[in-house]
């Protein structure tokens, strides 16, 4: 502990760093807790056809709903999740849970549409990522078709490795995006080498399409540049109609946004699904 003699900036340094630590230590103690107690739930976000304005797919989204804290948002606790490692039990529940809910859809006889979820590139440093979504595909009995895995752009990954378990999941036949498309590492680098069947833009590029010419550029050139490619294009974050207007000129494929909807439970998108909704 800092000596009595110390000045405030010293203490409040020490103190606010300490209190950090344990706040962390803490989140994770409760975290791994979280996983034996089946705290976490899953919303889901639509994504929509922007010709037909039918909603084509669904994105999984976490929560935790902590009994004290209340919901806590992925931001808030997903980058502790991926420090820990905890992110693989979690999203090794998120996956199941994703398949397990699609699947009850179905067969509650509402339209097929594949669920997207989020990997971690932890998911990916375990050797047998693409036995383990075969095994949820067979428990579950989702048609691999209806399941597309969100990957993101890192710099810490071993390409040849990645490349290959990209390669056996595509084998499995389910679908492969690129999420947060332009703001990683290296995002041509992945169109290049990898499997890709589709590319989120990013929300960051999307925010400012009709203010900002460089942003309109950026989006217009991405969509044709995946398209030649023969890979689909979603964009994220569309919160206006102008923006979607802008989208649909420029035919992009699928839009995620709160224009149209934002993160919903499980029981809304069964209504949202339900033929008459409006
Ligand atoms: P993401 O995968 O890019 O998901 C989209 C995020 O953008 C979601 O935030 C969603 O609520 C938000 N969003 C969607 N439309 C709009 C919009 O129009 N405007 C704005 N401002 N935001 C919008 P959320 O649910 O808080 O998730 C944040 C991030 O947490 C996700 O970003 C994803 O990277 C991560 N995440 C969520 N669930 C999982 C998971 O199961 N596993 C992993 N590894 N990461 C996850
Ligand atoms: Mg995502
Ligand atoms: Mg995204
Ligand atoms: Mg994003």
């Amino acid at each position: 502990k800092v000596k009595e003699s110390g000045k405030n900036d010293c203490m409040l340094y020490s103190d606010s760093w300490s209190n950090s630590s344990l706040e962390r230590l803490t989140l994770q103690h409760e975290m791994y807790r979280a996983i034996q107690r089946c705290e976490f739930v899953l919303h889901y976000q639509p994504q929509y056809d922007l010709g037909s304005g039918t909603m084509v797919g669904v994105e999984a989204l976490v929560r935790w709903n902590h009994p004290q804290r209340g919901m806590i948002p992925p931001g808030s606790f997903i980058p502790l999740a991926e420090e820990s490692g905890m992110i693989v039990q979690i999203g090794d529940w998120v996956l199941e849970e994703a398949c397990r809910q699609n699947k009850a859809w179905q067969e509650a006889g509402l339209p097929s549409i594949p669920v997207s979820v989020n990997l971690s590139i932890r998911q990916f440093v375990q050797n047998d990522l693409a036995s383990k979504v075969s095994d949820v595909l067979t428990r579950t009995g989702l048609d691999p078709k209806y399941l597309d895995l969100e990957i993101t752009e890192s710099m810490t990954m071993d390409v040849s490795h990645v490349s290959r378990c990209l390669l056996d999941l595509t084998e499995l036949g389910v679908n492969i995006s690129v999420d947060d498309f332009g703001t990683g590492y290296s995002s041509f680098h992945y169109l290049k080498n990898f499997p890709i069947d589709r590319l989120k833009i990013d929300r960051s590029f999307v925010r400012d399409i009709q203010q900002d010419p460089n942003d309109a550029e950026i989006v217009a050139a991405i969509i044709a540049m995946a398209h030649n490619l023969n890979i689909q294009v979603i964009a994220e974050g569309v919160e206006t109609e102008g923006q979607m207007e802008f989208l649909r000129k420029h035919k992009c494929d699928e839009m995620q946004g709160f224009f149209w909807s934002p993160p919903v439970s499980s029981d809304n998108i069964e209504q949202m699904l339900t033929p008459g909704y409006v």
